[in-house]
């Protein structure tokens, strides 16, 4: 509840920096590392550029190589109680393939991530709530690959590519959604697993290299929670994001033509979207392009800081009477927390140079 309070105090919007470890072909090879670790102050990171330039970036937490799945998930999981007490969450994971940010958000069986964890906690205060509150939980999965959104759970075994696109609707002022998109209904942790699991695999199902897809697409699964005050009768209703988003490295036109070079623009495109967004969020700009990719046109209600409502007036001639009714649409305010994910190889300095300063924007 304090590290609540400090969200709030601190704004909405939160980056956090987590480096990998080396891993074992890069010591065989005896890479170096350009991280200083040693010398970082708490919530510092420096890199060591390739002449002996020494950048610092800070950050609301750093994360070293050997902190673990659970260390990261502590600083995480105020956004569960966040979503349950009616704020939009948006959980993003960048930085160039091969970082983590698999790792960071899906994890593995025996090292869960993010989504494993933030769902278990989800449910687990609902538990605690019972006696005050009622939930209504759905999930949803989708990716976007080339800015087209294909649904996940009505992909099943068909390529995404071949399934029809999905697209983001403005219903009212504030009020977007994706007509069609596969809404299911969870009661516990299991079934919610279960759910994004089927949308994970229809993914690799569908592509010919899953690895290759699943870096050059943005995976989304969202949580939808309907809240119910049982005392006083006041509903909320909110979203938790979970995206691992497409692999952030710069690809020229010398390393790749045709479809490569298509799908790297498209990339490159919605996450400088992405980037615009948060920045203009963050300096609370009058305008905030969200039309610029479907990624952030998806997001639009979700990260968008004030709720909104619509209010319909109806004048009746005589009597004079004036009825006005209000209708609160959007849910109430979002937090948004960025995963910057990056190498400590030597190799890599350029492109963590560049991540680090996406995420300083965003900042
Ligand atoms: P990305 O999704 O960014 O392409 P991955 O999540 O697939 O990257 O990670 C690449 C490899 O590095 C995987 O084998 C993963 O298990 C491993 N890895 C990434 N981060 C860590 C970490 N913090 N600790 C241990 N292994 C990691
Ligand atoms: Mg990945």
């Amino acid at each position: 509840d304090l590290y609540n309070k400090l969200i709030e105090i601190k704004g909405n919007i939160r980056v956090f920096c987590r480096c990998r470890p080396l891993n074992t072909e890069e010591i065989a090879e005896g890479a170096s590392v350009a991280v200083d670790f040693e010398s970082a102050k708490d919530g510092e990171l420096i890199v060591r550029g390739h002449v002996s330039s020494k950048k610092v970036f800070k950050f609301d937490s750093v994360f070293h190589p050997e902190e673990d799945q659970e260390k990261v998930f502590g600083k995480t999981a105020p956004f569960a109680t966040s979503v349950l007490d009616g704020y939009n969450v948006c959980i993003f994971a960048y930085g160039q393939t091969g970082t983590g940010k698999t790792f960071t958000m899906e994890g593995t069986e025996g090292a869960r991530g993010v989504n494993y964890r933030i769902l278990e906690e989800l449910f687990r205060v609902i538990k605690d709530r019972h006696d005050l509150f009622k939930y209504e939980i759905t999930v949803s999965a989708l990716e976007v690959y080339n800015e087209q959104i294909h649904d996940l759970l009505l992909t099943g075994s068909q390529p995404s590519a071949t399934t029809k696109r999905l697209e983001v609707r403005q219903v009212a002022e504030g009020v977007h959604h994706v007509p069609g998109l596969v809404e299911a209904r969870v009661t516990n942790m299991d079934e919610a697993w279960d759910v994004l699991q089927t949308g994970s695999k229809a993914r690799v199902v569908g592509s010919t290299n899953a690895n290759e897809h699943s870096s050059r697409s943005h995976c989304i699964h969202c949580v939808m929670v309907k809240g119910e005050n049982l005392m006083n009768g006041d509903r909320t209703n909110s979203k938790l994001w979970l995206i691992d988003l497409a692999g952030s490295e710069r690809v020229t036109k010398t390393d790749a033509q045709g479809e490569r070079l298509k799908e790297a623009q498209n990339i490159n495109r919605s996450l400088s979207a992405l980037g615009d967004v948060i920045s203009a969020l963050a300096t609370k700009s009058q305008h905030i392009p969200f039309r610029n990719s479907k990624l952030t046109h998806l997001l639009q209600d979700s990260l968008s800081t004030h709720s909104s409502s619509s209010c319909a007036g109806v004048i009746l001639a005589y009597p004079l009477v004036l009825i006005i009714t209000c209708v609160s649409t959007a849910g109430g305010d979002s937090k948004t927390l960025m995963f910057v994910q990056i190498s400590p190889n030597e190799n890599d300095v350029g492109e963590t140079l560049c991540s680090l300063n996406f995420a300083s924007r965003v900042r």
